[in-house]
């Protein structure tokens, strides 16, 4: 196999592991990926929120771990892959100087122990800065169970570091793995990545993130964004990702070809419609994204969100219209009075038409809420919560 054959692979078994893009518009938007012919290239969303690529793929495949969800976990029936830092830092470093990408995600399956994994994922690092020269993003994904020493080692090198807390608490965590200890090896690390990027400290320019499965265990949303919620204020995470569920992939025994089945069956690859089964995890997964935002940018707090007897977020709605319906003694707000933050709270308005309507009501009289120039659908989503 030369490098291009094994990076198919890798680079197909690295497409779950997301965080590093997020699409809210369409569920299974960011499982897509582009069109420039080559596998191993992902669209994503940098930290300015515009458009990128990235060459995202793993060092190897064939993992010690035992997570019940994931088709590399131990004891599977397909032929390990695994390239090495040199192998790895050359390819990428020539195909990047021909090709506009953003950087390199680089994860692995567990080679052995954390410990050594970690130690080639840096050491490929640390081959582009200090071979090549290379300034631009890396992103490390950080091994369950990795030493201090280890997670110090790859700061000095990456542009962000992630580690998957997977799920919100040990109970749901230990239905997915006997293996891994959810406090040793998840909280413990995240804790550390937080406290060695904090405000003020040495490695403050490294972006950090984690991503929850959901789906898996049995976890409600409540749970979930209580731990997102939490994680922002007291790991200062700079981004939360959620991934839906693949039902089926854990018993996957070829995991790149069968992914690879699997996309062309759930028409990621293709145009095909995504069958029924799928579509409740993949809706959750949308409104989970949709709540982040409102965390991150519209000052919603956790105890805000509405969630059903279950403990889940409406499947019908977007938390914010849930929001807004439970609240109509908010409404209307007027137009030329009304604060950002309360505006924020309109449905259908975000910070970008948020910004325009308060930049328009600044330099010009409004009349009218068609004088805003929202595009129509906005207009009509905002209409019945606004007035003159
Ligand atoms: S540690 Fe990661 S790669 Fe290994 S089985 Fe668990 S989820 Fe899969």
């Amino acid at each position: 196999m030369d490098i291009q054959d094994k990076l198919d692979i890798l680079s197909r078994d690295a497409q779950y592991d997301l965080s590093c893009a997020c699409g809210t518009k369409n569920p299974s938007e960011h499982r897509k990926r582009n069109s420039t012919g080559s596998g191993w290239l992902y669209p994503t969303t940098t930290a300015s929120g515009g458009p990128g690529i990235m060459l995202k793929t793993l060092l190897g495949n064939r993992c010690s771990n035992d997570c019940k969800y994931c088709p590399l976990r131990e004891n599977q029936d397909f032929r390990p892959i695994a390239l090495g830092p040199k192998e790895m830092a050359s390819f990428f470093y020539e195909f990047q100087s021909k090709r506009s990408l953003i950087g390199l995600f680089l994860s692995s399956a567990v080679l052995g122990t954390p410990d050594k994994t970690m130690e080639l994922l840096v050491e490929t690092a640390k081959i582009l800065r200090n071979y090549y020269h290379y300034k631009g993003y890396i992103h490390l994904k950080v091994i369950p169970g990795a030493s201090k020493a280890s997670i110090d080692a790859a700061l000095r090198y990456a542009s962000a570091l992630s580690l998957n807390i997977e799920t919100p608490g040990v109970e749901h965590f230990s239905k997915l793995t006997d293996r891994k200890d959810y406090v040793q090896d998840i909280l413990e690390p995240l804790r550390y990545i937080a406290y060695q990027t904090m405000k003020g400290s040495r490695y403050q320019r490294v972006h950090t993130s984690s991503q929850f499965i959901v789906g898996a265990s049995d976890e409600v949303d409540k749970e979930i964004l209580l731990y997102t919620s939490q994680m922002y204020k007291e790991l200062h995470m700079g981004r939360l990702y959620f991934s839906a569920y693949q039902q089926g992939l854990g018993d996957s025994r070829i995991p790149g070809e069968l992914i690879k089945y699997q996309n062309q069956q759930l028409g990621l690859f293709d145009d095909l419609p995504l069958p029924q089964e799928q579509q409740p995890v993949l809706t959750r997964e949308h409104r989970l994204y949709q709540a982040d935002w409102l965390l991150r940018q519209y000052g919603f707090k956790f105890d805000e969100f509405l969630f059903s007897d279950q403990g889940n977020l409406s499947l019908t709605d977007d938390p914010k219209l849930v929001w807004a319906k439970a609240n109509p003694q908010f409404y209307p707000l007027s137009i030329k009075r009304s604060s950002k933050q309360e505006l924020l709270r309109v449905p259908g308005l975000g910070p970008t038409y948020v910004n325009r309507i308060i930049k328009t009501r600044r330099e010009t009289s409004i009349s009218c809420l068609e004088d805003l120039r929202l595009p129509f659908s906005t207009l009509q989503r905002a209409r019945p919560f606004l007035t003159m």
